[in-house]
């Protein structure tokens, strides 16, 4: 059977990847998502092992011991997030095209890694302060949280032009098109 591929999508934390994440899976059925495990404690709604792997800091670090994830970072005031190397493993593998959602550092390690293999695309926000204002809006973070993202999402905005391809996520519809092309030609 043929490998699959990987498409990720990266940005600073409300840039849009969860929401237009959301749209591919809906239009491409052969998309599976990669299941990340993290040390930060569930949002309501988010379940273990569909969102994430939740787990306990011994258990993340565990598993950084035993060499399971292909990447790991540690951001947010201690809290680590990582990709495990037996989750896209298993689904490449079958010929599943995988989208993974991660940061920048995690997303250029996974390009460098996989080079062709993987299509990587940086949705892009039209400023921070409109940044600010969906995170303000999507309702997730306090004060606190809300600063750490802001701060990250600064130097975060550097490392666009390290990606395939930049999108600006202005008008949703707009943005998604144009990921929804780039994605139908990767998957060919
Ligand atoms: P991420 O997954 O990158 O953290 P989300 O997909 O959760 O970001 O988006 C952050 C918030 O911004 C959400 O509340 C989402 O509904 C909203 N949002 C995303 N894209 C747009 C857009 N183009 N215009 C207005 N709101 C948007
Ligand atoms: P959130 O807490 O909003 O779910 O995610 C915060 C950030 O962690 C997002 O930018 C998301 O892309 C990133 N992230 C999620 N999973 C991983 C991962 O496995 N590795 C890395 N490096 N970042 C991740």
């Amino acid at each position: 059977m043929k490998e699959g591929k990987l498409i990720i999508l990266v940005s600073p934390s409300g840039g849009g990847k969860s929401t237009l994440a959301k749209k591919l899976f809906e239009d491409f059925p052969d998309l599976e998502f990669s299941v990340s495990a993290t040390t930060r404690p569930p949002r309501k709604g988010e379940e273990n092992g569909i969102h994430y792997y939740f787990l306990n800091s011994e258990e993340f670090q565990k598993k950084i011991e035993a060499n399971e994830f292909l990447e790991w970072e540690e951001f947010y005031g201690g809290k680590r997030y990582g990709t495990l190397q037996s989750e896209v493993d298993k689904k490449i593998k079958s010929g599943y095209f995988i989208l993974l959602d991660v940061e920048v550092k995690g997303a250029v390690n996974i390009k460098n890694i996989y080079g062709d293999q993987c299509l990587s695309i940086f949705v892009q926000p039209p400023s921070l302060e409109v940044l600010k204002q969906r995170l303000q809006a999507r309702g997730t973070e306090n004060d606190e949280t809300l600063s750490l993202r802001l701060e990250r999402a600064k130097e975060e905005l550097t490392y666009a032009d390290r990606f395939d391809q930049i999108i600006i996520n202005d008008n949703l519809e707009t943005a998604y098109a144009q990921i929804k092309q780039a994605v139908e030609k990767f998957m060919k």
